[in-house]
């Protein structure tokens, strides 16, 4: 195992980026940097794309989600944090930011605020809010309230909700 340095979570000796937090991991260091002893110096002076790879996503980028069953696709911009979920007849004030009624949200089983999708430090990670029907990362079911990476490309299940996501 090998921990992450920006995050500090486990994460296996083969990967190269943290399922956590989407950092570059020791191993995806070139040999010669590996060993040195200011590694902290090295991270800081990779460049964004390298250090955080496919995750990288600033405040330029935007979310692309297609969805699967109807082709159709929506842009978002994520400022800071964002729910999705359905908004409804009569929305709340803490009612969801991204509405995905139009895309078949309520009968696929998709809760009012359903996912949490938050910008920081150069990538997004996502967070199933205790939803009734659960959220799938590339086919593994999320633990509520637990924070995701979210990488280009990647496969979103909300419920029976089936995402295609890619940054652009
Ligand atoms: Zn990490």
């Amino acid at each position: 195992m090998q921990n992450c340095p920006h995050c500090g979570k486990e994460n296996p000796e083969t990967d190269a980026y943290c399922y956590a937090c989407g950092h570059i991991l020791p191993s995806a260091l070139p040999v010669a940097l590996r060993s040195t002893t200011k590694l902290e110096e090295v991270y800081e002076s990779l460049e964004p794309r390298r250090r955080w790879g496919t995750a990288y996503f600033d405040q330029r980028t935007k979310l692309r989600l297609t969805f699967r069953d109807t082709n159709e696709t929506l842009l978002i911009d994520v400022p800071h944090q964002i729910v999705l979920g359905r908004r409804g007849e009569d929305p709340t004030p803490n009612a969801a930011d991204v509405d995905l009624t139009p895309y078949r949200a309520l009968e696929t089983g998709v809760s009012r605020r359903h996912l949490e999708i938050i910008r920081e430090h150069d990538t997004v990670t996502v967070i199933d809010l205790n939803s009734a029907n659960g959220t799938f990362l590339n086919g593994q079911k999320l633990m509520a309230n637990e924070p995701r990476i979210l990488r280009d490309n990647d496969e979103l299940r909300l419920g029976r909700l089936v995402i295609r996501v890619s940054f652009s």
